[in-house]
């Protein structure tokens, strides 16, 4: 009977997949390393809100790690490190690694914008003394959740002389915040029948920015007055100025840990901030890799990657024919030996809204990086779908590493469905899969992910760089 018990749990052990907490598997100097790393990357979200603020960060650490700026022409050799800095919105960055550039490159690619309020292009007005400024969101949203809570303003202003202002108002602890408002609840009994994607419409998303007229003026306009007199006191800008800003609401918090036993972090923007710094991170540490390691932080994967600084632009291209042909190839032959982990959030299985998912193919907070085959929606539309070959490969990569990590995909069938800019780098005929951490209320302002797995992350970007 026991030695019948004995074979059985051998069986189990040798045929059954094990899904468990990632936890039971992690020492504690492990754990230690994990919540030193955490640390570091909530003090990147809290200076990097924006895509402009990442390329910011980004720069200053590499330059710290001995990356220098790229240009063509410049010679190469294994052990260089270059970056390249694609009009302050999205950053490549590379290893020079010791193998024939022919074998292709280890490629990495986050994105570095998240979803938010734009301001429009004449977004100041007053109504009824109070001044206001319209907005215009950016990528996917539920609108509802952005009201009633602080922002802050990041972003740039191009003046009529084409100087540069910066903006970032409302993270100082100092500073002011802005906030779109709601009805009071007494008041929303239409506003309540609505559905949920309705009760918020996008022209109601409206930051108020002030109250006070200005005091030599009781015309009507007076608050806006006001208004664009600090404005030009502070920023030397005027009204026309707008036309020619990039101005960015965000929400105003910090990154925090969650949890009685600190084991989250809440935060804006984890979509994909959480796959960019860890990336950048690998890039950095990485030792003397074998193959030449391209990372690349992009902007405007959550408006459908379109636009010079997204990854359907041909900068990634660009960058590595340019290495490709300073070391003797090109770069097709190099893309068509490369290969490239995809960076990407996916949606963590939620205990309050369990029926989205299906138990069995989604992924789970605390068991450690995942990676997802195919995205898409319906039918695996949008998905580049990695081969069974590559998945194997990334699979024996992450065991021989010790990278603890799971498989998942975003939601039951026909649920609704996701994409990311795995499909742009394969159509490169680059072999490429999805990983990345998964995230509960993605795409909210303050969304959670668990420390364990943005550090196997950390870990499987560190892999991949240096296999
Ligand atoms: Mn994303
Ligand atoms: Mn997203």
């Amino acid at each position: 009977m026991e030695e019948n018990k004995e074979a059985l749990k051998e069986l189990k052990e040798k045929l059954l997949l094990k899904r468990k907490n990632a936890y039971y598997n992690m020492s504690d100097e492990d754990i230690a390393d994990c919540d030193k790393f955490c640390e570091d990357y909530k003090d990147f979200m809290d200076r990097s809100k924006i895509e402009r603020e990442a390329v910011i960060y980004s720069i200053d650490l590499l330059e710290k790690n001995g990356f220098v700026e790229y240009k063509k022409g410049m010679k190469l050799k294994a052990g260089d490190k270059i970056y390249r800095n694609n009009r302050d919105k999205a950053i490549l960055m590379a290893v020079i690694g010791k193998a024939p550039i022919e074998e292709g490159v280890r490629l990495c690619a986050a994105h570095i914008d998240s979803p938010r309020l734009d301001l429009k292009q004449n977004p100041l007005y007053e109504d009824n003394e109070i001044a206001l400024f319209k907005t215009h969101y950016y990528g996917g949203i539920k609108k509802y959740q952005w009201t009633t809570i602080p922002l802050a303003l990041h972003g740039v202003v191009v003046k009529a002389d084409g100087t540069r202002v910066k903006v970032t108002i409302g993270e100082d602890e100092n500073d002011p915040v802005f906030c779109v408002t709601d009805l009071l609840p007494h008041l929303a009994t239409a506003q309540m029948q609505k559905p949920l994607a309705k009760g918020i419409t996008g022209e109601q998303l409206n930051i108020i920015i002030g109250s006070r007229p200005f005091k030599d003026d009781e015309e009507s306009g007076a608050v806006k007055l006001n208004i664009m007199n600090i404005l030009y006191e502070k920023y030397g800008i005027t009204e026309a100025d707008f036309i020619s800003s990039e101005l960015e609401a965000v929400p105003a918090f910090k990154a925090k840990d969650i949890g009685f036993d600190r084991s989250m972090i809440g935060a804006y923007g984890h979509d994909d901030k959480v796959c960019a710094y860890t990336a950048l991170r690998a890039t950095v540490d990485c030792k003397d890799p074998v193959h030449t390691v391209v990372t690349v932080l992009t902007d405007k994967e959550e408006t459908g990657s379109d636009g010079n600084t997204g990854l359907c632009s041909a900068y990634l291209e660009y960058f590595i024919a340019d290495i490709a042909e300073e070391l003797g190839s090109d770069g097709r032959t190099v893309l068509s030996a490369s290969e490239c982990l995809s960076a990407d959030v996916n949606a963590a299985f939620d205990p309050t809204f369990p029926e989205v998912n299906e138990r069995n193919n989604c992924a789970y907070i605390n068991r450690g990086v995942v990676v997802t085959k195919y995205t898409g929606a319906r039918g695996k539309s949008g998905t580049s779908d990695a081969s069974a070959e590559f998945t194997g490969r990334v699979r024996r990569l992450m065991d021989e590493k010790k990278v603890i990590w799971q498989t998942g995909e975003l939601g039951k069938v026909d649920e609704g469905g996701g994409g990311t800019v795995a499909a742009y780098i394969a159509n490169l005929n680059v072999d490429t899969i999805d990983l990345g951490v998964p995230v509960l209320s993605m795409h909210a302002p303050y969304e959670i992910v668990s420390k364990i797995d943005t550090y196997m992350a950390y870990k499987a970007f560190i892999a991949f760089c240096e296999d």
